[in-house]
């Protein structure tokens, strides 16, 4: 019997998206460099997949190349009495390598327990939850830009990481390779930094516990909420929240009900706009102190109150919003890419007409856009 043909349907959490027209497996990292010089050599589309939980595809054919991220290992390159520098290979399965960090004593990834997917991907939107988010620990990735011989070492301040994204989720394009990270020698976790990660320990914010309490926590909330993948639950067959919180200027919460929940995020700088003539080396005012205040909304709560309840599809689709958390759109078991664009397009449309906030995807969309 031959094997089918490999699709995005078959390699993605999600479980949509059409045939691809070449797929390399890779086991190392050299495998991995070898394979991207191969796709660009022949100038066609590619794409690095790690574990395919953080993409949905579109239902026609890939005429590309899917760079498969399988496996690899990592070495402590760095040590004293209270620190580890890890040097992780791409392949490596990001929950094997929280899993191992609590087992060692090694204390700042526990509360990233569960996510799915690999190493390589967690610099690509900054993975976070339960306070946590991969910058906290990271110390510089090891990068193929695109069409470039050698693998650069780009530090953690040159990877413009920000809530949900990154240099590399803006555009920069190219091959994770390996990526470094600095964990604390310690029994303990980070200071517990989620305030339901806190209630379910029974401890206060900013209380440290037993590596091994965060991570079981963490799994078990989690799994409550479908954001462990697991064959048997198909509330978790997506790509975990669908949207991030959107960040909006404070001035937009007088249009929302006093009850939506918001957050204060430090503000980007502004840039400076000069006309078109003007000096900017005279003209240059002090770089602002900061910009506008700015707040992160629930968007979850969003969705909610703009009708869209949990478990909600739309009449004959295989999609469905997750039927444990609102923020989450799953295969229900037969979905196409396009009936998972069509809820996510009739949820976007709901949020902004019933608040006037446009709903921006978390996950990479290959080969259409929202
Ligand atoms: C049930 C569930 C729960 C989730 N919970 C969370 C969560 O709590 N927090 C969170 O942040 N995310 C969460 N996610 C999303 C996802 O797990 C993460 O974004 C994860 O980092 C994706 O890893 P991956 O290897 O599967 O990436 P993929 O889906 O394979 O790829 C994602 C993107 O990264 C790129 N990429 C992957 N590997 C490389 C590489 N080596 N070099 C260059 N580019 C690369 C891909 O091209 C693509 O653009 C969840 C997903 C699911 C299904």
């Amino acid at each position: 019997m031959t094997a089918p043909p490999a699709s995005f349907a078959s390699l993605t959490t999600m479980g949509v998206g059409g045939p691809i027209a070449q797929l390399c497996t890779c086991q190392t990292v050299g495998e991995l460099i070898e394979a991207a010089h191969d796709a660009w050599a022949e100038g066609l589309p590619w794409v690095v997949l790690g574990g395919g939980s953080n993409i949905v595809a579109a239902d026609d054919p890939f005429e590309g190349t899917v760079i498969a991220a399988r496996g690899g290992e990592f070495r402590v390159v760095g040590s004293d009495s209270d620190r580890v520098v890890l040097e992780v290979d791409a392949g490596m399965a990001w929950d094997d390598l929280v899993a191992t960090a609590v087992d060692e004593g090694w204390s700042g990834l526990e509360a990233l327990s569960g996510i799915p997917g690999s190493v390589g991907a967690a610099p690509i939107q900054n993975i976070g939850a339960y306070g946590a988010e991969f910058a906290d620990v990271a110390r510089g990735v090891g990068f193929l830009p695109e069409g470039a011989d050698a693998v650069e070492y780009l530090p953690a301040s040159e990877c413009e990481f920000g809530y949900r994204t990154s240099v590399f989720k803006r555009g920069l394009s190219g091959v994770v390779c390996t990526v470094r990270l600095e964990v604390s020698r310690s029994s303990e976790s980070a200071p517990v930094g989620y305030a339901q990660l806190a209630h379910a320990l029974g401890v206060d914010l900013g209380d440290r516990v037993p590596l091994r309490d965060v991570r079981e926590h963490v799994l078990e909330l989690r799994s409550s909420k479908g954001m462990v993948f697991r064959q048997d639950d198909v509330d978790s067959h997506g790509c975990g929240s669908f949207f991030v919180n959107p960040v909006v200027p404070i001035g937009m919460l007088t249009n929302l009900p006093a009850d939506s929940p918001f957050w204060p995020v430090s503000a980007p700088a502004e840039a400076a706009v000069f006309p078109l003539g003007e000096s900017v080396e005279q003209d240059m005012p002090p770089a602002p102190r900061s910009g506008p205040e700015r707040v992160k909304l629930s968007a979850a709560w969003l969705i909610e109150h703009s009708g869209i309840r949990r478990g909600f599809c739309l009449p004959g689709s295989g999609a469905a919003v997750s039927s444990k958390h609102t923020l989450a759109i799953t295969n229900r078991g037969s979905a196409s890419a396009n009936d998972v664009l069509a809820l996510a397009r009739f949820i976007q449309t709901r949020v902004a007409s019933e608040f006037g906030v446009v709903l921006h995807p978390e996950p990479i969309l290959v080969g259409f856009s929202l």
